[in-house]
């Protein structure tokens, strides 16, 4: 349930609602706009009705959001879009961004001369691993540390946000340290102590979708994060797991508009890892941009033979720049603001 404040509430009105949502167990989330405060009650949905707020002074209206989601739900930002806004780097709310970069930090060259291509081309974000999710024990593993370190270099060349997964507890306050963006793989999208953990920092945070997830299971796992505090959570589509082996993943390119009719959250989609093959990269990427995404986080690398992690799927920095142009046109195409070079 979401109670609208009148525009001259006061302070203490503002306070008496949420203490009242909190006197029955319930979670007053305050939200102050420029001219209007919101609280989302979050809880037994019976209960806070029985409060009557709608009679409470300094009360403008209440709005009771059915879905199990609220404060990811766009009816708890009025059908306003959510902007993701690192420095000035946007994505959302009608800004069209390109998260690029390694799938794997594997070394300061790598990671560098990447990060150059990406800025070079007009990437949004640098993406790259430290901590990788890899399916076999056996498998390179990551950096670590080390490649958090180069991520942090690679930011100081070329001045773009970084994002970077979190895959432990553990490891939260070095990713922080660097990250400008948590990404949550999709392995991890339903660790809900994770999730609270990440919200628990504030910062921004990229949550992929789980290989079997629904789509309202999803918004669930972004609620997790929103609901101890943090405002900007992407989610991200990077292919579901059907009988289909032709491709990596099935990218379900309805998730996009379904996604966007739903939620205030940024859209963004993972070609790479749903294709699995760099020539299936350009045309996924294509269709979701005309489909309505609010980005999209791809691979690259200088010479993706070599990769440690996912070469088969990574776009050589060479072709790069063109894929850029060429995914920013069907941005603008449907209305979206991209970045100028
Ligand atoms: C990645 O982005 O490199 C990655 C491992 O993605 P996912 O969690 O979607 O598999
Ligand atoms: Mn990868």
């Amino acid at each position: 349930m979401m109670i609208v404040m009148k525009e001259n509430a006061s302070k203490e009105q503002i306070e008496s609602v949420a203490s009242k949502v909190e006197s029955i167990g319930a979670r007053a989330h305050i939200s102050e706009g420029d001219v209007l405060t919101v609280i989302g009650a979050i809880g037994d949905t019976e209960q806070v009705a029985k409060l009557e707020l709608d009679a409470a002074p300094g009360v403008d209206h209440v709005v009771p959001i059915s879905k199990p989601y609220k404060l990811s739900s766009l009816q708890f930002k009025k059908g306003e879009k959510s902007i993701i806004d690192i420095d000035g780097h946007k994505i959302g709310g009608g800004h069209f961004g390109i998260i690029g970069g390694p799938c794997t930090v594997e070394s300061l060259d790598q990671t560098i001369e990447t990060a150059k291509a990406c800025l070079d081309a007009g990437v949004t974000m640098l993406r790259g691993g430290a901590f990788k999710p890899r399916t076999s024990p056996y498998s390179f593993q990551g950096l670590g540390s080390e490649g958090l370190q180069i991520l942090a270099k690679a930011k100081e060349e070329t001045g773009l946000p970084i994002v970077t997964e979190l895959m432990s507890i553990r490891d939260v306050d070095e990713v922080v340290e660097v990250a400008d963006v948590i990404q949550i793989g999709a392995r991890n999208m339903q660790n809900y102590n994770l999730l609270t953990e990440i919200g628990k920092t504030g910062k921004a945070a990229l949550l992929k979708r789980g290989l079997s997830g629904t789509l309202e299971e999803l918004l669930m796992a972004a609620e997790y994060i929103l609901k101890e505090g943090t405002t900007d959570v992407m989610l991200c589509e990077r292919g579901i797991r059907t009988y289909e082996p032709a491709t990596r993943f099935t990218l379900d390119i309805l998730a996009i508009p379904v996604l966007q009719g739903l939620t205030h959250l940024p859209v963004v989609v993972d070609p790479s890892h749903a294709a699995g093959r760099r020539d299936l990269v350009p045309p996924v990427s294509l269709a979701a941009a005309a489909a309505g995404a609010d980005g999209i986080i791809v691979e690259a690398h200088p010479d993706p033979e070599s990769a440690l992690c996912d070469g088969p799927q990574a776009l050589p920095t060479s072709e790069f720049a063109e894929y850029v142009e060429q995914v920013n046109r069907v941005a603008k195409l449907v209305g979206k603001t991209v970045k100028e070079k």
